[in-house]
């Protein structure tokens, strides 16, 4: 068993490469909960895990402080659906959110962890994103951000409560991350536990950075660009020829922050035109190839998502310090994920909801002082169906009915169990935004299989050899047996978590009206 009082050696090994021990939580020590939620925020935009676009150092204290996962996954990568996976433990189709354009609202009438929790006499807070087109049912308190898609504004985002709307003026990291540290404090004066979830947007499209990075633009610096910037998929599946996610064809203006989106103050628009304006006048009048152009708006791209990220960081920074000083830190849990990765480049695209690595796989952090051993990392194989019931595990709450995730806590144990494990993905959002295909797979230690259903598709790739999901293997010679093996165990999962054979109608004229949207966007 692992203590604070003992020397701070990771123990690191190979299979579960993790750290030491954990102690359920007696009635009387009930700990309390911090979990710290992005949107759209890739592995390969944490400096936790090691190379990274940008430096993320109060992320990283709570790697440095707990456990890092090294492979979780969701298993659908799109907001509302990885939320309603958050709350629930359950996949999409057992929750009912299957998709963030023709799900909503989420029923959070159901089991979750919110309503379990709070029924354990537990403080509870939702602050944020919230993106399931509902009131927030089992938090004693909520203020979410607000608009037609509930996505919020960067900057002077309008909050929702059971108060009623709030116009707020300001910046929407900062925002959030001040009501959460106004909430603490009230739960800190009670007797009771808490659950926060601190619900980030960013870095959420379209990029928008904080004050502090527009002040800090640079104009003229360069990111690396990843190899597959130019990639040609001409010879790929339909799925991926059909994809509308190519930076080059279906950024908009106000991506690439050619224009300005939002309704900004005169002093944040001035902040937005010292950052922007030199550089926009300079591209207009250039006469770019399209190669040049598609550098142009990646480095546009990349350069603002990274700083989004930058701003979130700080806040991150800002309430990590609280929960420091205030003394609440040697009895909280703190988490952080995100709600799915995203494509920041790789296959010349952007957005997420493949199940290729850089869109399902997130980072996953954890840190309980005296529980967890700092600075350790595990290699398992775990999902986002079991956030809740990890978190129940460590309040001591044992959910109704059981949930398709299973606690992770065995994991940060002195002697883990053997971990053997496939995960199961489904993705349904099509007609959608960005026309990926439905697909449904599964994540072994090794492989991935996927079916593009409505195509007849299939794609398997070799996780060890090919990192990035660049090579499809499927109907190559050599690989019968593993395909045979993998697609009897994909029929398991679906035959262990109850899939339905056929997924919920879609309106007939939605593609018709996403399709529409998307013009109007590009033509904005
Ligand atoms: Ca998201």
């Amino acid at each position: 068993m692992w203590n604070g009082s003992m020397p701070r050696i990771a123990c690191v090994s190979a299979a579960l490469a993790i750290a030491c021990c954990s102690v359920p939580a007696s009635a009387g020590e009930r700990p309390n909960i911090v979990f710290i939620f992005s949107d759209d925020h890739a592995v390969r935009a944490v400096s936790a895990y090691g190379d990274s676009l940008v430096k993320t150092p109060n992320i990283d204290r709570i790697a440095a402080s707990g456990v890092r996962f090294d492979r979780a996954y969701v298993g659908n990568a799109i907001c509302g659906p990885s939320r309603a996976t958050l709350l629930t433990g359950m996949h999409s189709h057992a929750n009912g959110f299957y998709s963030n354009e023709w799900s909503g609202p989420f029923d959070g009438e159901q089991q979750t962890l919110s309503n379990l929790l709070q029924g354990a006499g537990y403080q509870t807070a939702v602050i944020g994103k919230w993106h399931l087109y509902s009131d927030p049912v089992g938090f004693d308190h909520w203020e979410v951000i607000d608009n037609l898609f509930e996505q919020g504004s960067y900057y002077n985002p309008t909050f929702r409560s059971p108060a009623g709307v709030e116009e707020a003026t300001g910046y929407v990291a900062d925002l959030v991350t001040d009501k959460s540290i106004a909430w603490l404090q009230q739960a800190k004066a009670g007797d009771r536990p808490f659950f926060l979830l601190y619900n980030h947007k960013t870095p959420h499209r379209d990029w928008l950075p904080g004050p502090q990075e527009l002040r800090d633009w640079d104009e003229d610096a360069r990111m690396e660009e990843p190899d597959t910037l130019f990639r040609d998929l001409g010879d790929q599946t339909r799925a991926r020829r059909e994809a509308r996610m190519r930076i080059e064809d279906y950024m908009t203006d106000m991506d690439v922050k050619l224009s300005m989106g939002g309704s900004l103050t005169p002093e944040q628009e001035a902040l937005w035109q010292q950052a922007f304006a030199e550089g926009n006048q300079q591209y207009e009048s250039s006469d770019l190839t399209p190669e040049q152009d598609l550098r142009w708006k990646y480095q546009r791209y990349i350069k603002t998502y990274a700083a989004s990220v930058k701003s979130m960081d700080r806040q991150i920074g800002r309430l990590l310090d609280y929960l420091e000083s205030s003394g609440l830190m040697e009895n909280t849990i703190v988490l952080y994920s995100s709600d799915q990765g995203f494509f920041l480049g790789e296959n010349g695209w952007f957005d997420k909801r493949w199940m290729d690595e850089v869109s399902s796989r997130v980072p996953l952090l954890m840190a309980w002082r005296g529980h967890i051993q700092p600075g350790s990392t595990s290699d398992a194989l775990v999902q986002n169906i079991d956030f809740a019931p990890t978190l129940l595990d460590a309040a001591g709450v044992t959910p109704k009915q059981p949930m398709h995730g299973v606690s992770l806590l065995p994991l940060v144990e002195e002697n883990p169990p053997p971990w053997q494990r496939d995960l199961y993905y489904h993705f349904y959002e099509n007609p959608g935004f960005h026309g990926v295909a439905r697909h449904y797979g599964i994540r072994t230690e090794r492989y991935k299989l996927v079916y593009y259903y409505q195509n007849n598709e299939w794609e398997l790739f070799d996780l060890v050899t090919d990192p990035e999901d660049q090579v499809n293997l499927y109907g190559k010679p050599g690989y019968e047996a593993i395909t045979a093996d993998l697609k009897l165990r994909l029929q398991q999962l679906r035959t262990q978590y109850q899939v339905p054979e056929t997924d919920p109608e879609v309106p007939w004229y939605h593609g018709l009206l996403i399709r529409a949207f998307e013009r109007l966007m590009m033509w904005l």
